[in-house]
């Protein structure tokens, strides 16, 4: 089997089961909460905007922020805390950011979003760069939760595997366009000679790369 190949299959088998995943946590939310529809989150409106509905403090065990006491707790017992201390510096001069965030966390752990709109929230409140080092701190918060743990492991996996074909970035769910057996941001989805926007119908492909019909190279 040729390198190209391997890749291929593993590919799917993450596609494969994140879409699992996915979909468990949504017939979870289905039959958990059927009175709360989850609703896309548009790009246009980033969850920092979003102003809290109740005024419900975060428990302790749906909120993945350390706190700094927490911190010092449980350096004493020799653990590795490196990323919790650069997201807490981080969070430190982000508050608003957090507030929102520990709102979303909250809907998660309690079933009324899915794994792949948590995983968007995620990027689209820290950024792609902290997201790693978000992730396994709500992994860890998630400890009791096994299913919902798999579900975002497993979203991160597919949505890693997924780079745009044209800026490798992380391609979240409601900004992708799947051409050509790769993922494109909407905004990426253009010729590469050209760079006028491309659609589904006029855009062609040869290997892994995308043209308009008039710039695409004669085979
Ligand atoms: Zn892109
Ligand atoms: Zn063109």
């Amino acid at each position: 089997m040729s390198e190209e190949e391997k890749e291929k299959e593993r590919q799917e088998a993450i596609t494969a089961r994140a879409e699992a995943a996915a979909e468990e946590a949504k017939e979870e939310t289905e039959s958990t909460t059927p009175s709360t529809p989850s609703t896309p989150i548009s790009p246009t409106s980033p969850p920092t905007t979003e102003t809290p509905s109740g005024s419900a403090e975060p428990s302790p065990a749906s909120t993945p922020t350390p706190t700094g006491r927490q911190l010092e707790d449980e350096e004493k017992s020799g653990q590795d805390l490196s990323l919790e201390r650069e997201l807490f510096a981080y969070l430190e001069g982000n508050k608003d950011r957090m507030k929102a965030f520990s709102m979303h966390s909250q809907k998660y752990a309690q079933g009324k979003i899915t794994a792949f709109m948590y995983y968007y929230m995620i990027g689209k409140t820290f950024g792609d760069e902290l997201v790693p080092i978000v992730l396994p701190l709500l992994l860890k918060a998630l400890a009791n939760d096994p299913k919902k743990q798999e579900a975002l492991r497993c979203y991160h996996l597919y949505a890693i595997a997924k780079g745009c074909g044209r800026c490798n970035k992380i391609v979240y769910f409601p900004e992708e366009v799947r051409f050509a057996d790769k993922s494109w941001h909407r905004w990426c989805f253009k010729c590469m000679e050209c760079n006028i926007t491309l659609d589904l119908k006029s855009a062609t492909s040869r290997g892994k790369k995308i043209w308009c019909i008039k710039h695409v190279p004669k085979e």
